[in-house]
């Protein structure tokens, strides 16, 4: 993968940062708004359920009710302190006939009376049985007048859910003769309270008494102080129906309850809190997922866009620029049709021209310096470094082509009383004029350098040792013809050579040297030729 440049990067990362928070926030809001729907779903599924539960339950024990209390009215027509009488007993059998027939959830339905004795169809109790003393009979005379609570239980043999309702008989005087009570099955309702829920599976439906004890229930291993909790939240409410929060054991639950006041019963649905959480953390999971994912790809595809029509022309400037910089000239890219692009055309051109002046102004000062350096300073002509590089050059051209060429070494006679006398100034007017005077007389191809002081070099190409001769003959008289300041009489002594193939540059500077030396020790003013 290519790398990224700063730029990009730092794009990158500040999109990204800016994309997380902005996610971080977004997928905070969609968490709450998710979980307080999923609550509210929930908490709407469990209170439909309670109230469906509970109308079912009192739909299938009201009729038992109203037939127990019609039955036992003296509407009937029966009068039951007659119970002992045969055609009295044969009423209350055929009235309880017709109600069994009506009603097909009647399981029993009969008439104790207070002498112990059962009234029932089809049915025969045992000898020691006595009315009086069961449970059924008891309840209906401690709720008389009323209809005593539901009472169910579960049949031993059959195992089967079971009702009872008992109502106190009286006679004339309203004295308590006996209690009608009728048994009714309750397993259809077990059975819509066992039924599993699939989307919330911890969903259960129970009924308690006004005491907190467990009428019904699906979960028979369940004990009964178990709901105790439950009771003491109930008994703070006089609600008849509402919502409860509690915790059995390491589980929070969640509890809609209805109160059946004339049943005595309260029909609880609970929930356990994780069963509520759990899809709806699913959801937020899910929707999450999505979110941060559409986000991160919404990001990247950003950052590629930012890249192509920002970053991308920017390096591709940046390479121009170095480009033009290095004097290469190589590639010409088409920039983007946008800002960018303009600006980046713009400084592609400023750079060029500034380039171009730039360029000149490192030429002119290239030859200013080059010039410098192979001038000398006070006379203008060559300095002793020129006058090496020509040197050079014209021992090669000799090696390569024998071209010919003399050197000529001259130096200023006395010259230092020039300067005692007449002072430095004067001596360097001295030595400028006769660099001058000296130049005068040379070819344009002879080159005149300051070797030293007051000593002199003179290269003439293609000069063999009788014209360099010449040349230092119309040096002489130059210089006797000029008139250099103060009326100065200013005379040179020559060394001449021609360059041959027993020469090197050093040997040939000696002997040129030497001569002048010789010309010097001869008198001076004079031309030194061998
Ligand atoms: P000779 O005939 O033996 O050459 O005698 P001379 O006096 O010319 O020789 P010497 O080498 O003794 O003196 C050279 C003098 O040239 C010494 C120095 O002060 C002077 N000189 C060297 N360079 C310059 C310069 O650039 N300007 C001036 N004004 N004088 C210079
Ligand atoms: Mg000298
Ligand atoms: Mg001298």
């Amino acid at each position: 993968m290519k790398p990224f440049s700063r730029l990009q990067r730092q794009i990158f990362a500040m999109v990204t940062s800016l994309a997380f928070v902005t996610i971080a926030l977004i997928s905070l809001c969609i968490a709450m708004i998710l979980y307080s729907q999923g609550v509210q779903n929930a908490e709407s599924v469990l209170r439909n359920k309670n109230r469906f539960i509970s109308t079912q339950i009192l739909g299938y024990v009201e009729p038992l009710r109203t037939a127990l209390l019609f039955a036992s009215s003296h509407d009937v027509g029966i009068d039951h302190s007659r119970f002992n009488d045969d055609e009295t007993r044969q009423k209350i059998l055929g009235v309880f006939e017709i109600l069994q027939n009506a009603i097909p959830n009647i399981n029993y339905i009969f008439a104790g009376y207070e002498d112990g004795s059962l009234l029932i169809n089809n049915y025969t109790p045992p000898d020691d049985f006595n009315a009086v003393n069961r449970p059924w009979y008891q309840v209906a005379i401690e709720r008389h007048p009323d209809i005593s609570d539901g009472l169910p239980y579960q049949e031993i043999i059959s195992k089967e859910w079971m009702v009872s309702f008992g109502k106190t008989l009286v006679d004339s005087e309203n004295n308590i003769i006996g209690v009608m009570s009728i048994d009714a099955s309750m397993n259809a309702i077990v059975d819509a309270l066992t039924t599993r829920d699939e989307q919330y599976p911890t969903i259960y439906h129970y009924v308690l008494n006004n005491e907190g004890h467990v009428l019904i229930h699906p979960d028979e291993t369940l004990p009964d102080t178990l709901h105790y909790q439950v009771m003491s939240l109930l008994t703070e409410t006089s609600d008849t129906s509402g919502k409860l929060h509690y915790q059995d054991g390491n589980h929070r639950r969640m509890a809609y309850f209805t109160k059946v006041e004339a049943l005595g019963w309260i029909i609880v649905t609970e929930v356990d809190i994780r069963d509520i959480r759990r899809p709806i953390l699913d959801i937020i999971f899910s929707t999450l997922t999505l979110v941060i994912l559409g986000s991160l790809l919404t990001t990247w595809m950003m950052s590629f866009v930012l890249s192509r029509y920002l970053i991308t022309p920017l390096q591709k400037l940046r390479r121009r620029v170095q480009e033009i910089v290095e004097g290469k000239d190589e590639s010409r890219y088409i920039f983007p049709n946008n800002e960018i692009g303009m600006i980046s055309e713009a400084i592609e051109t400023l750079t060029e021209k500034a380039l171009i002046v730039k360029n000149k102004e490192l030429n002119e000062k290239n030859v200013l310096l080059k010039t410098l350096s192979h001038t000398d300073q006070l006379t203008s002509i060559a300095n002793r470094r020129k006058m090496m590089e020509v040197l050079h050059t014209e021992i090669a051209q000799y090696k390569r082509y024998q071209l010919p060429f003399s050197a000529l070494m001259f130096d200023i006679d006395y010259f230092k009383r020039i300067n005692d006398t007449h002072g430095h100034e004067v001596g360097d007017q001295v030595l400028v004029q006769l660099a001058q005077v000296v130049t005068s007389t040379l070819r344009e191809t002879d080159t005149l350098g300051r070797w030293g002081g007051e000593e002199f070099l003179l290269i003439c190409p293609q000069t063999d040792i009788h014209n360099a001769k010449v040349i230092a003959d119309k040096i002489f008289k130059a210089i006797q013809a000029h008139d250099f300041p103060c009326q100065l009489k200013v005379s040179i002594s020559l060394g001449l050579s021609e360059f041959t193939d027993i020469h090197s540059l050093e040997s040939l500077l000696i002997e040129i040297d030497k001569k002048m030396y010789k010309a010097k020790q001869a008198g001076r003013n004079r031309i030194q030729v061998h």
